[in-house]
């Protein structure tokens, strides 16, 4: 299974991060390999009626990465590159993210492999309906929580809280997080990755002495994420000049209009064809110059062939891996681009789905105000401890943020010991 997993290149680039974290803080081997595997590895089989009458199997997966410090958490993601490496992967890495935050969760990631934009509302229905279903025996609320990733919504969330519940026989809101505020989602939830990602690249700009107002930016992934940092970055001054999803990409050199861009993929569909605007190649448009540039969709973007072109000075991760350890290297070389590492820049999600958690166990109603006080209060904690750990060891940013994460967990597994 070992060898299996590090077949995907997303896994292995996973492990190799981790290995290269392990390596600098002298893990004993015993401890590097109870941190490094999942505990749980689930796949399941789909069949479920299309709406032209047939019926397709899909192939979903979840993986739960550790127990040891409490439930596992992380997102649900449907795209048409999903695989078990890849859920893997990202199961890892919300790992140190939970653990980086100090939440007290464990990592854990979902997928099913499937083409969302090429599905009607109702087949999306039936396909996550059936995958909760299967998924009734290795989930709760005090064992794992989904939220939302890539390819799915408030909406998805309401799904799978109606089938757990139904079959719990009375509502338990608190299986999943980032669902609608009228089913007990959190206010403040839909928005909290993104403003993290702002909130984080606001006071990077503040560290490198570079105003906020008349600062640009190029985001790449217009979805939950990226919609909501470039509005909320465009809301403070920054001038957000370029965006791309998998339309396309639009460029204005003045600064795009943010909000009339959200109205305008709402109705179309993506950012392909926005007024006021030129089209733009969205390889070409990571490589243009800019304050502040924001990976917000795939992994494995920034790479060996583009990390020496980009003209940024601050690269801000709201995807998950979104940077190759090749071109890390060659980051760290060129040594004038402060990172923000994606376990911390989009820590904002997992820590108001923690949020949400904790207002649905215990009954209680935050409001968004509250709620992004305390989301800025423990981003700007975490960001400052990482800072400053980097500085100690005279590390980059990711091994600082990694090692802080893999430390949390590692001495959790060395106190709790083993069982039997
Ligand atoms: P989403 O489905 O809401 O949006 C994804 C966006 O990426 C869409 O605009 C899509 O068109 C775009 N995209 C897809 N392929 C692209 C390509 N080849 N080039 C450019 N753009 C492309 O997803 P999301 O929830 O915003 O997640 C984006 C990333 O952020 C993922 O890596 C996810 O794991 C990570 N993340 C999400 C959350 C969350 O709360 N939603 C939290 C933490 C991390």
């Amino acid at each position: 299974m070992k060898e299996a997993l590090l077949q995907s290149p997303i896994f292995a680039m996973a492990a190799q991060q981790f290995d290269e974290v392990a390596d600098f803080m002298e893990l004993s081997e015993e401890i590097r390999e109870r941190c490094k595997w999942p505990k749980r590895l689930i796949t399941v089989t789909m069949p479920v009626h299309m709406d032209d009458g047939s019926t397709r199997v899909f192939f979903g997966h979840r993986v739960q990465h550790h127990l040891s410090r409490g439930p596992v958490k992380g997102g649900l993601r449907y795209h048409p590159a999903v695989d078990l490496g890849e859920v893997a992967a990202l199961a890892m890495w919300m790992n140190w993210k939970c653990a980086l935050m100090r939440l007290p969760y464990g990592g854990a990631k979902g997928g099913i492999n499937c083409n969302p934009r090429e599905m009607s509302i109702r087949e999306r229905e039936r396909l996550t309906r059936r995958f909760a279903t299967e998924m009734i025996p290795f989930i709760g609320k005090e064992i794992d929580i989904m939220a939302p990733d890539m390819g799915t919504d408030e909406q998805t969330m309401a799904w799978i809280v109606d089938v757990y519940s139904s079959h719990a026989g009375h509502l338990v809101p608190g299986i999943v997080t980032g669902k609608p505020v009228e089913l007990q989602g959190s206010e403040g939830r839909r928005e909290a990755t993104g403003h993290g990602v702002a909130f984080l690249v606001m006071r990077a700009l503040n560290k490198i002495d570079q105003q906020i107002d008349g600062s640009s930016a190029v985001v790449q992934g217009f979805g939950n994420v990226g919609s909501y940092a470039a509005e909320t970055l465009s809301w403070s001054g920054v001038k957000v000049k370029g965006i791309s999803d998998v339309t396309g990409a639009v460029w204005n050199d003045g600064g795009l209009d943010v909000t009339a861009l959200r109205k305008y993929v709402a109705e179309t569909g993506g950012v392909a064809g926005f007024g006021g605007a030129e089209g733009l190649d969205p390889e070409e448009m990571l490589l243009q110059e800019c304050d502040v540039l924001i990976p917000a969709a795939l992994e494995r973007v920034i790479k060996e062939e583009n990390a020496g072109k980009l003209k940024c000075r601050i690269l801000a991760e709201g995807a998950n891996g979104p940077t190759t350890p090749e071109a890390d290297v060659i980051i760290d070389e060129r040594g004038d681009i402060f990172v923000l590492p994606d376990i911390l820049c989009n820590a904002g999600g997992v820590t108001v789905s923690y949020f949400e958690w904790v207002q649905n166990i215990s009954r209680i109603h935050w409001t968004e105000r509250e709620v992004l006080t305390k989301l800025e209060t423990m981003l700007e904690g975490t960001f400052e401890r990482l800072l400053k750990f980097a500085k100690e060891k005279g590390v980059s940013h990711r091994t600082a943020a990694l090692c802080l994460g893999v430390h949390e967990v590692a001495e959790v597994k060395k106190k709790r010991g083993l069982f039997p």
